[in-house]
């Protein structure tokens, strides 16, 4: 597996790749690789004759007050895991590379960011918009997959290429979840054995909504009321936001439909932010 840190490099490499007629697919990722990221790098294996995964923990992306000094990296082992899964090359800039003296443009998804983490989040998106389109640019690459356990980036993403007319196929992955329904995360490492009951509620109240509406309730109000006080029932969390959805325009919802999500986002004892969410009307 090659290793390039240089945009200008990469996208020379990537311009040789194009002049033989191979096709690039890219995993953008902030490392720390779990077994969801490997499972989008296989993906992207059967999608192209190359697979580049980049991994740049974007400082744009985060808040002030966010842990982007404390996100977990680990470059030699996430090398091995990448090279393990057949990519052909890690693309790993810098920050000063990805952003020099006098960088001054931003990407903006205005609609679908003004609910839930762009709600919480001031900025986050404008963070993501930008960098996965530099990302795109750089590495030339033809398609490109994003997991749906960050529903709302997903959904940014695919907006930002249909509005600027960007030549780039975007894959969805279904979220990975630990054996006992945890939705994995590099953020998962933060959590104490004792938190875990508590990280588990996501999940849980994510199926206790399905069957509350597989018996009928499609009220919002009571399925929601069940949600919060599943999630509030384990010591130490607090939710960020408990939100019904429509999965296309991520508008708030009041009566439950077959293209409704519901989208969590909870702290645990303060420090890790969870996010998981899932189709109301689906089996489990
Ligand atoms: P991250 O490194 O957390 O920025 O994630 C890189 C990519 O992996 C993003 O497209 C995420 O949506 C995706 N991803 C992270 N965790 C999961 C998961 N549990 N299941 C599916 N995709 C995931």
């Amino acid at each position: 597996m090659k290793i390039i840190h240089s945009p200008a490099e990469m996208t020379a490499w990537a311009k040789g790749e194009a002049a033989s007629g191979r096709r690039i697919c890219l995993v953008p990722t902030m490392g720390c690789f779990h077994a969801g990221h490997l499972s989008l790098m296989r993906l992207a294996r059967g999608r192209a004759e190359r697979v580049v995964v980049s991994l740049f923990v974007n400082p744009t992306q985060f808040g002030p007050r966010e842990d982007f000094a404390a996100y977990p990296r680990d470059f030699a082992r996430d090398s091995r895991l990448a090279a393990e899964q057949g990519v052909d090359l890690l693309f790993a800039p810098e920050a000063a590379q990805m952003y020099p003296a006098g960088f001054q443009t931003v990407i903006r998804v205005s609609g679908l960011t003004r609910y839930l983490c762009g709600a919480s989040r001031p900025g986050h998106f404008d963070g993501v918009a930008t960098v996965v389109h530099k990302l795109f640019a750089i590495t030339r690459a033809d398609s490109a997959v994003f997991g749906e356990k960050d529903f709302q980036q997903l959904a940014v993403i695919r907006r930002m290429v249909a509005d600027l007319n960007l030549d780039i196929e975007i894959i969805g992955h279904p979220i990975v979840r630990e054996e006992d329904g945890l939705a994995m995360s590099s953020r998962n490492i933060y959590l104490l054995p004792a938190d875990r009951a508590a990280a588990l509620s996501l999940s849980q109240a994510i199926r206790l909504a399905r069957r509350a509406a597989a018996a009928g309730e499609r009220t919002v109000a009571v399925l929601a009321g069940l949600v919060r006080a599943h999630i509030e029932s384990f010591a130490g969390t607090e939710i960020d936001y408990a939100a019904f959805v429509d999965a296309a325009s991520l508008e708030p919802v009041e009566k439950v439909d077959a293209r409704t999500l519901l989208a969590l986002a909870v702290k645990i004892r303060e420090k890790v932010r969870l996010i998981d969410n899932g189709f109301v009307l689906k089996a489990d």
